[in-house]
């Protein structure tokens, strides 16, 4: 059997295996197809690609911060981008954007903590950061240290970065996202649609028009969509004619889930590949 996982995080961005350390455990976990799909950078393609083990076949991505104004305050959602050429500038300019809007935002956050007297600093969690892309999970990693909460997930609850000390990063809008995607030869597929313990969710509607602007597909198979959910994803891409992903969202010690918690069908992988003119599949 092929085992295709889609949706992988490294030291790049809030994983906690560096990207050669990521591909060596997605061979050793029997992987046959992994992406590296880190938060607004392409910053672990290069390790990856060169830590790659003979029989595991690589796939370039990135998850993009997006977000859709149609509401008001704006929806935040994510995008694996896959395939993409990294040197398009359009999309490359708005990755480095965002990479130093999270650096901005995550100053700001550790700010807002120390004033009600948290004991943590911007260059403790930066140091966590080690260079890659910046998230909340970093922060949390100050606040399990701290001894505050015991769990990353125990830091995202709303008496702490869920809400309390929430500040918005300044996401790409999703519609440019797709179309940047696009431009830079990639395919576009929607992370984790119906994942509402994140917040709020968008509603079918943007994902019909979503699908009319070239997005590729959604991925319904995701450790926080219910049963029931990942069935209202397969049906949604079915009458829209997009492809469905499965997918681990794999972060290291950053989350419990293992790789290959949730896998891709082979025919669907082909069709990302093929669809794809940006970079190619390795291996
Ligand atoms: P950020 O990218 O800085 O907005 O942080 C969001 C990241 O935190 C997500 O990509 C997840 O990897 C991670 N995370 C872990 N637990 C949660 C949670 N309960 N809610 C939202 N994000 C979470
Ligand atoms: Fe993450
Ligand atoms: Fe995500
Ligand atoms: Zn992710």
């Amino acid at each position: 059997m092929t085992s295709i996982d889609l949706h992988c995080h490294s030291t790049a961005s809030d994983g906690t295996l560096t990207p050669a350390a990521l591909v060596r455990a997605g061979a050793a976990a029997g992987l046959d197809v992994m992406a590296i799909t880190d938060h607004d950078t392409t910053g672990g393609w290069e390790q990856a690609a060169a830590a790659r083990p003979d029989g595991l076949r690589l796939v370039r991505g990135a998850e993009i911060s997006c977000r859709w104004h149609g509401v008001e305050p704006g929806i935040p959602l994510h995008l694996l981008a896959y395939l993409f050429d990294p040197a398009e500038p359009l999309l490359a300019a708005e990755l480095a954007r965002m990479r130093a809007d999270r650096e901005h935002r995550g100053e700001r956050i550790v700010a807002k903590l120390r004033a009600d007297g948290v004991p943590i600093t911007w260059d403790e969690v930066r140091g966590y950061a080690a260079g890659g892309s910046v998230g909340r999970p970093h922060i949390a990693q100050a606040l399990i240290r701290a001894g505050l909460v015991r769990t990353t997930d125990e830091a995202f609850a709303s008496a702490w970065l869920g809400a309390r000390y929430a500040v918005p990063k300044k996401d790409l809008d999703v519609f440019e996202a797709v179309a940047a995607v696009r431009a830079a030869g990639g395919v576009a597929v929607f992370a984790h649609p119906r994942a509402s313990k994140r917040g709020r969710v968008v509603p079918d509607e943007l994902i019909v028009e979503l699908a009319d602007v070239g997005l590729f597909g959604l991925e319904a198979d995701h450790e926080d969509h219910s049963p029931a959910e990942r069935a209202q994803m397969r049906d949604l891409a079915g009458r829209l004619g997009l492809v469905v992903t499965g997918s681990s969202d794999f972060h290291g010690t950053h989350k419990f889930v293992a790789l290959g918690a949730n896998t891709t069908a082979p025919e669907v992988f082909e069709k990302i590949a093929a669809a794809a003119t940006g970079v190619a599949v390795l291996g």
